[in-house]
Parts: C-alpha cells; sequence; structure tokens
C-alpha cells in the first residue's frame, strides 16, 4: 500500500474537521434561533394581577339625618416579603445593594459589602420600629412574621416541587442502533444546559406585602406615612370599616353587614381581586338594601416581570361609592321607645314610666316590642325590640361577649317587631267586631245581656267572672269592646261561623306577611279554613278566634297595621322602614327607583262599621273603659284596645296595648307588648301613656303637630 495521492489525503483530513464543525455548526445554529427565542419569552414573561381600590359603602341615615350606618377608613399595616424573611435572602440582599450603587461602584467588592451591611441593619432598624409604633412586643412580632414566612415559603414549595416534577420526566429511546444514535445525538445537540439552584421560581408571595397589623390607630399610620426612611419596605393600607355611631338604636331595623367568608357565594364577588372579599348584609336594612348600599371597588392592574419588580400600574375601573339610604325612623322616639322597654325587662325601680297604684304587681316580662307608624302611609316612625344587643359584637365582640348573647333565653338577636308570634288576645275583637257588623249578624245599637259565661259557668267566660263571679250585664258594641266582654263576642262568632270571621281576619292582614322592607319577616298564623268534621273542635276554634285566641298568632307589626286600617278610614297599608324619597337614584347596575308603596282598600268595610269600632277604642280609655286608668292622657285623646294573651297554665299572660292617636283625628297607630308581661291594662297600659306622651311633647301629635 503506498500513500494516496496528497489530493485525497487532503480531502479525508478536511472532511475529519469538517465534520465535527458541522454539528458545531448546528448546535449554534440551534441555540441561535431555537434557544434565543426561548430565553427572550421568558425573560419577557409577565404577570398580570389585580389590586383593589376600595369604595365607600353607602350610609344609613334617619328621618333627621342622624347616622345609623356609615363607613370608616381603617388603616392597616403591611410589610414586604423580602423585609421579613429570616434569614435575609442572598440574591435579593445583593441585588437590592447593587441597585443602590452606580455602575462604576458596583466593581467595588467592599463597597458591596458594606452596602448589604447596611441594608441589613435598616431591616432591624425598621423591625424595632414597627414594634415601637405598633404596640406589638417582640414575641407578638415574632409569631406574626414566622406565620407569614411559613405560609409563603409553603406556597413557594409546592410551585417549584410541580416544577421539578415536569422536568424529571425523559422520552424513551427507540429500539434500532442508528435510532438510538440519532436520538442520542439530537438530545445532546438540543437539550439546554443545566442551571442549579438558580433556576428556583420565585412566586408572588414573595414579591409582595404581607399584613403585619391590622386596624391601627390615625396616629400610627401617620408616622408610617411620614418617614419612610424608618420604615423601609412598609406600607399603611387604608380600607373601609363600616360602624354604627348609634350602636344599639334601631339595631334590628339597621341590622349589620360584615364581610363574606370564604366560602360564602356574592352577587358582587370579583374572581380578579384577589384580596377583596364584599360585605354581607346579615339582616335588617343593611341585608334588605344590600346591593343599594354596596359600594363597587376599582380596580388597578398592576403588570410585573419575571423578578416580580413592576412594570407598569393602571386605573382599570375607578371605585364607586353605594347610595344613601334615608329610613322612616325618628331616632328620639325610637330611643325613648327603647329605654321603655328596657326598663320593663328590668326589675329595678323605673325612671320613664310613673308607679302604679295598682295592688298586684306585673311579672318581669321576657321580651318587648314597640311599634309606631305613621296610619295613613304606613312609615314606620319606630320599631324597638327588647332585648337588643350592640353591633360591636361583630367588629369587637370576643367569644365571651358572643356567648353571653347567645346563652341569653331571651334570644336578643330575634327581631320582635316582625318575628314574633304571640297570640293577639282581646285585640282579636276589633276584626270579630267587623266581621259582625259587615256579615249583619249584630248590629252596634243591639242590647247584649252578658250572664259571665256563653253557656257553662266553668267554660267561655268573662274575666268578670272569673273574678267576682258575675257578668257584664247588659251591653251594645261600644261598652262590650271598652269592657273588653268576651261573651258578647263569643256569641256573635258563634251565629256568623268560623269562615267568616277567619275571612275578615284575612282581610286585616293576619296570617299573611306585612311586605314591610326588611328580611325574615313571618306572617303568623291563622287557623284553616277547612270544618273540622268535630263539632265540638269547630266551636271551640270559633270562639277562641273570636278573641286571639286557640291558634291564631301575629307578629306585633300586623297589629299596629290593623289598627292603622281602623285609623286612616279601612286602608291596609304596605309598612316601610326605608323613606321612598331616600333612594333616587338609579344606574345601569342598580335598580333603586323608589320602592312602590302599596296600599289597599279594605273590600266591604263601610265607613258605618269602622266608625262604630273607633266609638268603641276611644271608649276602652275613658271612665268604665278597661284602659281608663292606666292609659289616658289630658294632653292628647288616645284611642286603642287592651288584650291579656293567655299562654298556658303555666306561664304569665302577653300584655298588649294597641291603638292610635289622636282619637278623633288618627295620625298614628301603635302597638306595645310586653311577652309574658301579665295584664294589658296594667303592664303595657302604662308604656303605652309614656309612649304618647313623649309623641305629644315632641309635637309629632296634638294641635301643633303638621
Ligand atoms: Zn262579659
Amino acid at each position: 500500500m503506498i500513500d494516496p495521492p496528497a489530493s485525497l489525503r487532503f480531502r479525508l483530513l478536511a472532511a475529519a474537521f469538517a465534520l465535527p464543525a458541522v454539528v458545531v455548526l448546528l448546535r449554534i445554529a440551534w441555540v441561535q434561533y431555537e434557544l434565543q427565542g426561548r430565553y427572550l419569552e421568558v425573560l419577557q414573561e409577565t404577570t398580570t394581577e389585580y389590586e383593589t381600590i376600595s369604595a365607600r359603602d353607602g350610609r344609613i341615615l334617619s328621618a333627621t339625618s342622624e347616622v345609623f350606618a356609615t363607613d370608616v377608613d381603617q388603616y392597616s399595616i403591611e410589610v414586604h416579603y423580602r423585609w421579613l424573611q429570616e434569614p435575609v435572602d442572598e440574591t435579593w440582599l445583593r441585588r437590592t445593594a447593587r441597585s443602590s450603587l452606580s455602575r462604576s461602584e458596583r466593581r467595588d467588592d467592599g463597597l458591596l459589602e458594606s452596602r448589604q451591611q447596611d441594608i441589613e441593619r435598616q431591616r432591624s432598624d425598621m423591625w424595632s420600629a414597627v414594634m415601637n409604633v405598633t404596640g406589638l412586643n417582640e414575641a407578638a412580632f415574632s409569631e406574626r412574621r414566622e406565620k407569614i414566612q411559613t405560609s409563603v415559603e409553603r406556597v413557594a414549595d409546592a410551585v417549584n416541587r410541580r416544577r421539578g416534577q415536569k422536568a424529571a420526566t425523559v422520552q424513551p429511546l427507540p429500539q434500532q442502533w442508528y435510532f438510538r444514535f440519532a436520538a442520542q445525538l439530537r438530545q445532546a445537540l438540543t437539550t439546554s444546559p443545566a442551571r442549579s439552584g438558580v433556576g428556583r421560581i420565585v412566586v408572588r408571595e414573595e414579591e409582595s406585602y404581607h399584613m403585619m397589623a391590622r386596624n391601627v390607630p390615625l396616629e400610627v399610620a401617620a408616622a408610617i406615612i411620614e418617614s419612610p426612611a424608618r420604615y423601609p419596605g412598609v406600607r399603611v393600607v387604608t380600607s373601609n370599616q363600616r360602624t354604627y355611631p348609634l350602636d344599639s338604636t334601631a339595631i334590628h331595623i339597621v341590622g349589620t353587614r360584615t364581610p363574606a367568608a370564604d366560602h360564602e357565594e356574592t352577587a358582587e364577588s370579583d374572581e380578579r381581586l384577589i384580596d377583596w372579599r364584599p360585605a354581607v348584609g346579615r339582616f335588617g336594612v343593611e341585608r334588605e338594601y344590600e346591593l343599594q348600599l354596596q359600594g363597587v371597588p376599582g380596580r388597578r392592574r398592576v403588570v410585573r416581570n419575571r423578578r416580580m419588580e413592576i412594570v407598569s400600574t393602571e386605573i382599570e375601573r375607578a371605585p364607586v361609592s353605594g347610595r344613601d339610604l334615608l329610613l322612616t325612623i325618628n331616632v328620639r322616639l325610637q330611643q325613648h321607645a327603647e329605654a321603655l322597654l328596657a326598663e320593663c325587662l328590668l326589675e329595678t325601680p323605673r325612671r320613664f314610666l310613673p308607679a302604679t297604684d295598682e295592688s298586684q304587681p306585673q311579672p318581669v316580662p321576657t321580651g318587648g316590642s314597640i311599634v309606631v307608624m305613621e296610619a295613613a302611609s304606613g312609615r314606620v316612625v319606630a320599631a324597638a325590640s327588647a332585648p337588643a344587643f350592640s353591633p360591636r359584637l361583630y367588629t369587637d365582640g370576643d367569644a365571651a361577649d358572643w356567648q353571653a348573647v347567645n346563652a341569653d333565653p331571651r334570644f336578643p338577636f330575634l327581631s320582635r317587631t316582625i318575628q314574633t308570634r304571640l297570640p293577639p288576645g282581646s285585640l282579636m275583637k276589633v276584626i270579630t267586631a267587623a266581621a259582625a257588623l259587615e256579615t249583619r249578624t249584630i248590629t252596634a245599637d243591639e242590647p247584649f245581656v252578658c250572664q259571665g259565661y256563653l253557656d257553662r259557668p266553668d267554660q267561655h267566660r268573662c274575666l268578670i267572672y272569673r273574678l267576682y263571679g258575675r257578668g257584664h250585664g247588659t251591653l251594645r258594641l261600644q261598652q262590650a269592646l271598652a269592657q273588653s266582654c268576651n261573651v258578647y263576642f263569643f256569641s256573635a262568632a258563634r251565629k256568623m261561623g268560623f269562615r267568616s270571621l277567619r275571612d275578615w281576619a284575612t282581610r286585616f292582614g293576619l296570617g299573611q306577611r306585612s311586605g314591610i322592607d326588611l328580611p325574615f319577616e313571618r306572617a303568623g298564623n291563622l287557623p284553616g279554613s277547612g270544618r273540622p268534621s268535630d263539632a265540638d273542635r269547630y266551636q271551640n276554634e270559633t270562639l277562641g278566634l273570636a278573641i286571639g285566641q286557640s291558634r291564631v298568632l301575629v307578629t306585633p307589626l300586623q297589629m299596629a297595621r290593623m289598627m292603622a286600617a281602623v285609623a286612616n278610614g279601612g286602608w291596609l297599608v304596605t309598612p316601610h322602614v326605608v323613606s321612598p324619597d331616600g333612594m333616587a337614584r338609579t344606574t345601569d347596575e342598580v335598580d333603586d327607583r323608589p320602592r312602590q308603596v302599596t296600599r289597599q282598600k279594605i273590600a266591604g268595610l263601610s265607613a258605618e262599621t269602622l266608625a262604630e269600632i273607633r266609638d268603641g277604642l276611644a271608649a276602652v280609655v275613658q271612665p268604665g273603659g278597661s284602659g281608663h286608668r292606666t292609659v289616658q292622657l289630658p294632653q292628647v285623646a288616645i284611642a286603642g284596645k287592651t288584650g291579656t294573651a293567655q299562654t298556658g297554665a303555666t306561664e304569665h299572660d302577653h300584655a298588649w296595648f294597641a291603638g292610635y292617636v289622636p282619637a278623633d283625628n288618627p295620625q298614628y297607630s301603635f302597638v306595645v307588648v310586653l311577652e309574658h308581661g301579665g295584664s294589658g291594662s296594667r303592664a303595657a297600659g302604662p308604656v303605652a301613656r309614656e309612649l304618647v306622651r313623649k309623641m305629644w311633647s315632641m309635637r309629632l301629635v296634638g294641635e301643633d303637630a303638621p
């Protein structure tokens, strides 16, 4: 074998060099075109998130512009994670130090080192400054700090673990040796160089602020804002908190709203606003008018790069305040009504209520309600429910406070004016009288002789018979109402039958919700219209209904509404607590046109019948009437009806007084009920009198009234 010619040797050599060169070129080309694009993409990758700009919710105001509910600013202190993380993140420390130096200074290692030490010193100074200004002690601060760090690390670890699992998947190699060689070559050429450690993903939580102290005083917030150099990495966040300046006044009507819990679905939630939960009305006006009151928060769009530095921010939507509501409630009268009830629920001497000369002391009631309503329109000017509670429970209440309210057997959360269901007792005789007159069962002038009982001395009796063993004697409708003769109404009810009586109870609004603009109103109960097969049961049901016993149950509001109908000429009004003028604006989002407050004429109720009943109710407070001694006022004539509703053998009776004032020119209807409070005239009567005395002194009724 002689040497090949020089030219061939040259070609072989050239090929031997060219082959690796081609491989290298291929790799370069791939890196150039493929990898570069990928790296640039990663560098330019941004994340977008949305921050909340808080909006104020609408206020709730009284008829005379006192504030029941309003939003106030609440300041919270947040600290950036890197300024809390322990030990300090070296990458962040170097980056922060470098960014504070000029390009030439950065080359000086000593300077960089001392700048890093400065930042670490600033960090620990800031910690003590925050403890100082917020009053957090070292243990509390550390606990808070560690809690933040633990939760952030958990998120970061989870994200990075998922990423590691994705990278570890390797594609299987083909069977044939030449394909396998080609695949291995391709893999070697196209695999990105591994970077140990530095590839850890930074999560948003590591580059954002975390809550350190909630609801700090304005001075604390101001101190931090005024000296940013002392508080690096600290920011003050302003949000709104619902407050109730009149505390428990009308709390059952006003209600409360609190931030939605995580599991609650709300109409207004915005899934893009991660740090915002809408407030939810829990009861009262806050719940009924939730959409009108709810402010819509603004949204700020924040774009960050891969290092979580903010690239741009933009206000996408400005915040919109909620609408104010004007209640019909008169604060002074409401507070007086609440004070009267609060006194009744105590055993101590009474300040507002005069001492009565009655020999029999009345029992301490377990709860009470007062409603005062404009008779013609249904505007509720006072609606008191006792016992009450403070709305501060929802903001500042601790477990012991909640325990105390929840353990109260009288149920302070119950909005009694619309939710308690009580037998109306003799208040029902107003309806029985109307039914008996309109069905021509009786006439008002027809005399009737009460012997003290209906058929047998042991049942269906008058109170006078139980006490003194005699009857009322001869009486007409007016005296029957004034002296609350049971036998008169038993007799009338038996003649007209159950169905007529029930029908008239329905016409006066019993057994149905009044439609007041408050949530959770109850309808009470009206026994069924079907005639029981048993004749005795049928008779007992009819007679019981005639005097408001048996199974008929009413809310205090229903009785105020019934009295309003008697007072206003026979119109069944829709009670309401939000003034229709209080909601004037309408937008696309919220329809808050004034509510249609309707009233409906009671069918078949004549002016003559109403006049007879009104004469009877006026006589109740006159000499000889059941309410004369405890209700009559010299200043203004009151008309009404006492009610003492039996509740069974062991418990005290419910005490009622309901009516309207002034008797001759009615403006307001009202109701007072004391649960298990004893006699209607002796327990509820004096409360009604003091209520009307206050209305007179406030010039709501009387000669000077508008
Ligand atoms: Zn009688």
